[in-house]
């Protein structure tokens, strides 16, 4: 028996040190609630979970541009060009169902129906007139691509986005507005559409990540092009790569401490629990029971269909990174061990993974899609209003877009749900009645965010990897990075 735990251990051990730290965390931050801690104090307790965070941000650039430009410049365009659209559809397949089954399971448990909510209603305005007139259904779409569109600008990291200053460059796009009270994201509605949001306290700008992505596939793409002019960066970009994975390796042995007052610190900012009324216990219960539904029982069986694999087996090999999600709220921040996990636990090609994990951390999130459809829906029986099936038809559209939209961040779901909200005449400030449990749903729709990016269409098919033959591309094999 001995022998065994030593065995589980080893092969587990950072993974149970991740959960035990969660649930110290949860116990720690409970005990403390009780003690009226000072904001100072509030500040000083969190910082190890603070570091934690850094750390993961520190690895996102160099990860996602040294990535992307060395796997993209070793592969041939048309592979290249193979791989984008097939990963592209994967995800969206995959988040439009994650919002169906999202709507359905609301549609049945029906959590906002009933009449105990109003005294929980905070800022809900009168419900927009109804819009089952054919020509504003028609309209709608376009006024919502036109809010999609104004959040895709930071596609392009150069045009300067929808915020009130200017655009620094590309990596960064939204200054600090903090309130520096604890709350790490707060949410700042102007006269709809415009909707901003910041970090607090500390993180004084958001990192443009899908701006990144582009930026660096573009040179990725062109640097496979220009043979051996290119390989010099190459090289370059080839090495940073693995100093990151090394960090990396490093890294992760701070985290179970780091998570313990991450966790902790969250719990001693969250709202009174006994403000929450019995709608937003089952609104909550809805969201959990869509996310498990469509990460355990759905993506799984997606898997099978694709891979003829054991889905679990998967599953297991990423449950350092649904901690890691489960711990920090954020999907990109967790990218570094989600690129760990699926190269060292699931043997993932190494090329494959380099292009498909920061695209999907950036516009793959299933979890999100799925929430933010149950909230709209659920918003609207709360105001009594009844959605007809084209209108559910516009949910479903709209919540795919804004999950594209929202950055990888902390409650980043909860600002693009103007758009979908805005989309079917629902009161964008409604949000207000979902905001008190939003803190922990974010945590569990970030682990489907994060399962869901993966390779599955790509690893049955190995023919997409076509590298180039370019001698002067330093080839490490996985044991070395490692
Ligand atoms: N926190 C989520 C993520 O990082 C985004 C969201 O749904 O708010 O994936």
């Amino acid at each position: 028996l001995r022998s065994n735990l030593r065995h589980f251990f080893r092969r587990n051990g950072l993974l149970t040190l991740s959960v035990i730290a969660v649930l110290t965390g949860g116990a720690l931050g409970f005990l403390l609630r009780g003690t009226q801690m000072s904001t100072q104090a509030k500040i000083y307790f969190s910082f190890p979970g603070e570091l934690l965070m850094r750390m993961l941000k520190m690895l996102i650039l160099p990860l996602i541009t040294s990535s992307l430009m060395s796997g993209l410049s070793s592969m041939e365009s048309k592979a290249c060009c193979r791989m984008g659209v097939l990963t592209v559809t994967y995800y969206l397949w995959t988040t439009f169902i994650a919002v169906v089954v999202g709507i359905v399971l609301v549609i049945i448990i029906k959590p906002g129906m009933g009449t105990e909510m109003e005294s929980n209603r905070l800022g809900g305005g009168p419900v927009m007139t109804s819009t089952k007139d054919f020509i504003t259904f028609l309209i709608l779409p376009v006024t919502n691509l036109t809010v999609f569109l104004q959040y895709k600008t930071h596609l392009i990291p150069i045009l300067k986005v929808p915020t009130r200053t200017f655009q620094p460059n590309f990596v960064y796009i939204i200054p600090d507005e903090g309130d520096h009270t604890g709350r790490r994201v707060y949410l700042e509605l102007t006269p709809a559409p415009e909707v901003m949001y910041t970090e607090s306290p500390g993180t004084s700008q958001q990192m443009n990540v899908l701006g990144i992505v582009v930026f660096s596939a573009t040179m990725g793409l062109l640097l496979g092009r220009m043979g051996e002019r290119g390989a010099p960066l190459v090289n370059v970009c080839q090495c940073i790569n693995e100093c990151v994975m090394k960090i990396i390796s490093a890294a992760v042995w701070y985290f179970p401490f780091g998570i313990i007052f991450l966790v902790a610190g969250k719990i001693l900012d969250m709202q009174d629990p006994s403000t929450l009324g019995k709608k937003l216990g089952w609104y909550g219960i809805t969201v959990l029971t869509g996310l498990f539904v469509h990460g355990l029982i759905l993506l799984p069986f997606f898997y099978f269909l694709l891979t003829r694999k054991n889905p679990f087996t998967y599953i297991r090999g990423l449950l350092q990174a649904m901690v890691i999600a489960l711990a920090t709220s954020s999907s990109s921040a967790t990218l570094p061990i989600t690129m760990k996990c699926l190269l060292e636990n699931c043997h993932i090609d190494r090329q494959i993974a380099r292009f498909v994990l920061p695209v999907g951390a950036t516009i793959n999130m299933d979890g999100t899609a799925l929430y933010e459809a149950v909230a709209a829906i659920f918003i609207a029986q709360v105001n009594e209003y009844e959605l007809d099936f084209g209108q559910l038809v516009t949910i479903s559209i709209t919540a795919t877009a804004a999950s594209i939209g929202a950055a990888g961040i902390p409650q980043a779901g909860l600002v693009t749900m103007v758009i979908v909200l805005t989309s079917v005449g629902l009161p964008p400030d409604d949000i207000t009645l979902i905001v008190a449990i939003d803190w922990i749903l974010d945590r569990f729709r970030t682990m489907i965010n994060v399962l869901g990016d993966k390779d599955f269409p790509l690893s049955g098919a190995g023919k997409v990897k076509t590298p180039h033959n370019n001698s002067h591309s330093v080839s490490v094999p996985m044991t070395e990075i490692h």
